[in-house]
């Protein structure tokens, strides 16, 4: 191959990674990079500018009007006529988007994303977003059929809406949602007051996505107590999120979206490393050597390199791997049970210790306790609230406690809240426990406090 192959080559890749083929326009992923690119700029410069998100209303119906080969034709047809506009737009004349690239981007099926840069006001983003509008609903005739089309417009400011690409785009989607939810055909600036309506998982995550980058999120410690010395045998890290308004938060209000944009696994991992530091952080102060359990979520698990994150991060922190225990729940196992069994065994090899969590709420079969290479047990508070009155919750836990006894593992009781309850679970051959009654999560300092006082 001729070097000048190898770079058409090259070019072709790139054109194929970065443009539509429909249209020949940037594609989601180009329009983000410029978009970046366009950002940093606006910061050297102090200008101005917006993102627009524009939506075709009601495609489908247009689609099923045309035939679905007109309908590719109408699509591009619309995305040459907003690249003209923007051309020939007077409001731009502080130049789009990067020398010479398309300002216009197809971002999905309907969806056209659009940066004005070198904006002298926001009004001038508001006479733009009306020109796009106008060009789209001049009619056209395809196949003998006279069509036209209405677009929905978000709007997102720059500077001010979000200090990244990412942020600023999902601004401008929260907006095209807001002009959709209106009743479309209608331009729709991004507000605060948007966001608040919207208070959805998006915002949620796109928050949380930046308190990941921020470092905003941090452990507290729940000790495990062995109720019959009363002394500290382990020690549960608990994330919390410090909000810049809300003050510090417990997963319930923030996991759920963690989980679902699966940015618990970078959360998780900064978790593990966080406790494996302060562990190794403690035994290098001379306190007692106590294992320190890590709470473990199913996305983690799936990661390829979760068994290499975790012998990463015993090797970074100097933390010996029989300190170390994992809490699974039994969600890990539901997905594919024989890819987390091989991935547990593997973890098991490091010499790291695994607990079950909440055993006993999930879809627990006795197949996995059977095969499954766990060493503890932990028996979820909702058995133990009931304690010692309620009948059914004392039996099942004893026949939880009894049934990790005899298969040799440890068990351990959360949310002991009272002394009738610790006593009942100690009468009954639990003596590991954890909860209110000795010990809120809470930070390292107030764990070592704790700990110190236990220990005389
Ligand atoms: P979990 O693993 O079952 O953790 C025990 C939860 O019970 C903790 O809630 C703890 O604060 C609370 N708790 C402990 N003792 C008592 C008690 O006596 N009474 C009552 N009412 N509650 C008690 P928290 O910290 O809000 O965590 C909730 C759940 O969030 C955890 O349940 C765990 O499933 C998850 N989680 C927490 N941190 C992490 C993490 O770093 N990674 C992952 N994947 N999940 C986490
Ligand atoms: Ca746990
Ligand atoms: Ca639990």
């Amino acid at each position: 191959m001729t070097s000048a192959q190898v770079a058409a080559d090259a070019q072709t890749i790139r054109r194929m990674a970065c443009f539509d083929t429909l249209t020949g326009l940037p594609n989601r992923l180009l329009f983000r990079e410029q978009l970046g690119l366009v950002l940093r700029m606006a910061r050297r410069n102090g200008s101005a500018g917006a993102v627009l998100l524009a939506d075709i209303d009601d495609f489908r119906r247009i689609k099923n009007s045309l035939g679905h080969a007109q309908g590719d034709a109408f699509i591009r047809t619309i995305a040459e006529r907003l690249g003209a506009c923007l051309r020939d737009s007077d409001v731009l004349a502080g130049g789009s988007a990067l020398d010479g690239a398309p300002s216009v981007a197809r971002v999905s099926g309907t969806e056209f994303a659009i940066i004005l840069s070198g904006l002298r006001a926001p009004h001038d983003a508001q006479v733009a977003a009306q020109r796009l509008r106008e060009a789209a609903a001049r009619p056209m005739t395809l196949g003998g059929v006279e069509v036209f089309a209405t677009l929905s417009v978000g709007v997102a400011l720059f500077p001010g809406e979000g200090d990244d690409a990412d942020a600023l785009i999902e601004c401008a989607d929260l907006a095209l949602g807001q002009a959709k939810d209106n009743g479309k055909d209608r331009i729709q600036f991004y507000s605060v007051a948007i966001d608040k309506i919207a208070a959805n998982q998006l915002t949620l995550q796109s928050r949380l996505r930046r308190a990941v980058e921020q470092r905003q999120f941090f452990p507290v410690y729940q000790p495990r107590i062995d109720s019959v010395t009363g002394r500290l045998c382990g020690a549960e890290a608990l994330v919390r999120w410090r909000h810049p308004q809300l003050g510090v938060l417990a997963p319930a209000a923030f996991l759920e979206a963690c989980e679902q944009s699966r940015l618990i696994v970078p959360i998780g991992t900064f978790m593990l490393e966080a406790a494996c530091r302060q562990n190794r952080q403690w035994q290098d102060q001379g306190l007692p050597p106590l294992p320190i359990s890590v709470n473990i979520s199913a996305a983690q698990v799936s990661e390829p390199g979760f068994v290499n994150t975790v012998a990463r991060v015993l090797e970074s922190t100097g933390m010996p791997a029989r300190w170390l225990e994992l809490e699974i729940t039994e969600s890990v196992l539901l997905n594919d049970a024989a890819g987390a069994m091989r991935t547990f065994s593997a973890i098991k090899r490091l010499g790291v210790r695994v607990a079950l969590d909440d055993f006993g709420t999930g879809f627990s079969s006795l197949a996995y306790l059977r095969d499954f290479p766990i060493d503890v047990l932990k028996i979820d508070r909702s058995f133990i609230i009931g304690l010692p009155a309620d009948h059914r919750s004392a039996s099942i836990t004893c026949a939880i406690i009894d049934l990790s006894r005899r298969l040799d593992l440890e068990v351990v009781a959360e949310g002991v809240e009272t002394e009738a309850q610790s006593q009942f679970l100690s009468a009954n051959g639990c003596r590991l426990m954890q909860g209110f009654k000795f010990c809120r999560p809470v930070e390292p300092e107030a764990l070592e406090a704790y700990w110190r006082s236990v220990e005389r």
